[in-house]
């Protein structure tokens, strides 16, 4: 029902995935209402806010920019660590402009938050409820919201290759099944992409330490797949980070068809055009229906949606 932050700082570094650049990663608690907040401070600490309008590119991963152009990039692993985790305030400090890829799943940034340790504040959390359906898509790529009680993401994808035909899951995300179940999938790549990916300054820092390598028709790293159907789960995990720039958790149902980091942009960009399909509220029908007998004090508290400012803000 509260808002969270971490307890303590932790600090990681790892190397980018397209940049190849050595980052050095500082998570710190941050005040209440502050959100996810990330601070390059090989830039003297500009702030970029994990917010939906400093997207610039979705291009193979999310990257955010402030209003001076300081960029930080592939913030979605970590982002998807932070919701599965329930962290609404947390400052970002990074040295380097891209955030490091660990071992390609959101597992070790969960590790971290751990270590960490997460409390609990004052201030009251306040979820977005997707009141209707909305959708957008091309082609064959769908992504789209419908009303949910909790936080529900269904994903399905398609490729024309052996190991990727016809995968779908279809999971309620809760911190227990986000951590079960998500967070240690993997991102992944072709290899007969690589190079061409590499030609056009991305994947520099790909290995088989940090991504699922997929040939002809096998995964190449050694103790194949985490999961039997990993990709779609590392899909899912993408889009809750990707999610999280709306700068809350969501109650709603989110359903991906072959989408991406820029369909699920564009999805939170139609979903904020109309005002009508979502509004705030404090706290999740979930959790309240999960009250035995008396409903708690915080849960008296939801009296009635609110609409705070950050309507405005978008
Ligand atoms: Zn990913």
């Amino acid at each position: 029902m509260f808002q969270k932050t971490l307890k303590n700082t932790v600090r990681c570094t790892g190397i980018g995935l397209h940049s190849g650049e050595k980052c050095y990663l500082s998570l710190r608690p941050a005040p209440e209402n502050s959100g996810i907040v990330f601070r390059r401070m090989d830039c003297g600490g500009a702030v970029i806010p994990a917010r939906v309008e400093q997207v610039v590119d979705t291009r193979l991963c999310t990257t955010l920019a402030n209003a001076d152009g300081v960029t930080v990039s592939t913030v979605e692993h970590l982002l998807a660590a932070f919701a599965g985790l329930g962290v609404d305030n947390a400052y970002v400090d990074l040295d380097h402009a891209e955030v490091p890829i660990m071992d390609g799943s959101a597992a070790p940034f969960v590790f971290l938050i751990q270590c960490a340790g997460v409390v609990e504040q004052r201030a009251v959390r306040r979820y977005l409820r997707i009141r209707r359906p909305v959708s957008v898509g091309h082609g064959e790529k769908k992504a789209s919201f419908y009303p949910s009680d909790g936080f529900k993401v269904s994903f399905f994808l398609d490729f024309d290759h052996p190991l990727l035909a016809r995968q779908g899951v279809t999971l309620d995300i809760n911190e227990t099944t986000f951590i079960k179940e998500i967070s240690r999938a993997r991102t992944f790549g072709f290899l007969n992409e690589v190079e061409t990916l590499q030609s056009h300054g991305f994947a520099k820092g790909a290995s088989l330490n940090n991504a699922i390598a997929i040939g002809d028709f096998r995964v190449l790293n050694d103790g194949g797949l985490r999961y039997d159907n990993e990709f779609a789960r590392h899909k899912i995990m993408d889009s809750i980070g990707d999610f999280y720039l709306l700068g809350h958790p969501i109650l709603g149902h989110f359903q991906g068809v072959r989408s991406g980091h820029e369909l699920n942009n564009q999805l939170l960009r139609q979903l904020l055009q109309h005002a009508d399909a979502w509004d705030m509220v404090e706290s999740s029908p979930v959790q309240q229906s999960s009250q035995t007998g008396v409903r708690s004090a915080a849960a008296r508290l939801v009296a009635a949606p609110v609409r705070p400012a950050m309507a405005m803000a978008y």
